[in-house]
């Protein structure tokens, strides 16, 4: 059977309970749906540190962050790993990655294994981005996720179709600053936007770290982030409301954009007859809290955050609306990807591939537990730098560092309390719990190779 091509479509912070088909209460996403619809929905997919570099590092290399070198916004990723791309390519694959990279540029950390390339600088713009073509800066009028969209085609249209191929479509999208193009500026105009059932969280029952966090919705967003000043006279929950309101429309504007343009890639592979061979990924790089606990951003091992959005169509191998919970990671992607490529994984790679789950096949030894650090301690939004483990039930989460401490630990018992309200680390009635998590965590830490900042 001819090698399958990869079509990788990532977006930047999309949070699944921002996705039509993982239930969401606050958009509707008929395009990225149809991928779960057609595919298998993972439920239970996590980052290993939840933020932008190190989770791209992270699935390009299937190595924990520890381990590729990019712990933080600050770490360039180095090209000479082995990456999922370079092992495609030399096994024949025709490789490319367009839009957002976020991993350095120049000096050995341009993207390496891509016959093609085409990233935006940094962040890059939602607005007539400049992009680096191969090396080559230059700016381009449009709007950022259309831009990458009709990159990604015109690289697809130009390729050799008699080689299979693997293509990354990163979106910057939906990034702070939230900044919808026009075609999508006045959706919800009309609408309220239901708020999040943890929206008035007083962080009151948790570790220090939760109230120390400078990135919530009524305090922290910014008039960059809200585009306009409040009107007159307003404050306290009204102000909160409306700055909430504001946030997360231009949040779900620059998604339906996304939303939009997958619909066009899809399209693409049912005109020139590829779907059926074609491995169909949407995803993003971690997810996001969406005024849950009045916040923003990612960074905490919370669930919102932690949570990444897995939809994977392959109609050879995967039956249409199937859903699976087993725990996946983003360090298990690139191990997959070799796995439908036919490539032997190399040793160094921590994760494991899915394709026995895409295939119903869980494997009988599958994790049913997971390793989480966050490194950026106090650098960005105040969050504590932390690790800890979750398994199908419980999270226990450990704030490491002394300074400005306390070092805590939080345990919740997702069951009971699938928000993450209440701290029980201290109740009696979990002590046998803490004693066993606390075991994983350090046979994780050690089997991984993660021993600094020991417990
Ligand atoms: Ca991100």
């Amino acid at each position: 059977m001819a090698k399958p091509n990869i079509l990788y479509i990532m977006s930047d912070d999309h949070a699944s309970h921002a996705i039509g088909c993982y239930g969401s209460r606050i958009n509707q996403t008929p395009n990225i749906d149809r991928i779960g619809q057609e595919g298998m929905r993972f439920d239970n997919c996590f980052c290993t540190n939840s933020i932008c570099a190190p989770s791209r590092a992270s699935i390009l290399a299937g190595t924990y962050s520890h381990i590729n070198g990019v712990e933080t916004l600050h770490d360039k990723f180095d090209g000479r790993q082995t990456t999922f791309p370079q092992l495609l390519q030399q096994a024949g694959y025709q490789t490319a990655i367009i839009g957002k990279w976020h991993l350095g540029h120049g000096g050995g950390h341009d993207p390496t294994g891509f016959d093609y390339w085409n990233v935006l600088p940094g962040q890059g713009l939602y607005h007539n981005p400049e992009f680096i073509e191969m090396g080559q800066a230059r700016v381009y009028e449009g709007y950022v996720t259309d831009l990458i969209t009709d990159y990604c085609l015109d690289w697809l249209k130009a390729r050799d179709a008699n080689r299979p191929f693997c293509l990354l479509c990163h979106h910057k999208a939906p990034h702070r600053r939230w900044e919808p193009d026009d075609k999508h500026a006045d959706m919800y105009e009309d609408v309220d936007i239901p708020e999040p059932p943890t929206f008035d969280d007083d962080y009151s029952n948790r570790a220090a770290a939760a109230a120390a966090a400078t990135m919530r919705v009524d305090r922290d967003l910014d008039e960059k982030d809200l585009k306009q000043k409040p009107p007159e006279g307003l404050s306290g929950q009204e102000l909160k409301k409306w700055k909430y309101q504001r946030y997360i429309k231009d949040y779900l504007r620059c998604v339906a954009s996304v939303d939009d343009n997958v619909g066009r890639m899809l399209d693409y592979l049912d005109e020139e007859g590829l779907a059926d061979n074609t491995v169909v990924i949407y995803t993003s790089d971690q997810g996001f809290f969406l005024g849950d606990h009045n916040w923003y951003d990612k960074r905490f091992m919370y669930e919102e955050s932690l949570r990444m959005p897995l939809l994977v169509r392959y109609p050879q191998e995967v039956s249409s609306g199937s859903v699976n919970d087993d725990i996946v990671l983003n360090v298990d992607f690139a191990p997959t990807f070799l796995a439908y490529a036919g490539i032997q994984v190399p040793n160094e790679v921590q994760g494991y591939s899915i394709r026995p789950l895409l295939q119903e096949q869980t494997p009988a030894d599958w994790r049913t537990v997971m390793y989480y650090r966050y490194f950026m301690h106090c650098d960005g939004h105040n969050v504590y730098a932390h690790y800890g483990v979750r398994t199908r039930r419980y999270k226990l989460i450990y704030y490491y560092e002394e300074e400005p401490g306390p070092q805590e630990w939080e345990l919740f018992d997702l069951d009971e309390d699938p928000c993450e309200l209440i701290n029980v680390y201290d109740e009696s009635a979990y002590t046998d719990i803490v004693e066993e998590l606390k075991a994983e965590l350090a046979a994780l830490r050690k089997q991984l190779g993660d021993e600094t900042n020991p417990c």
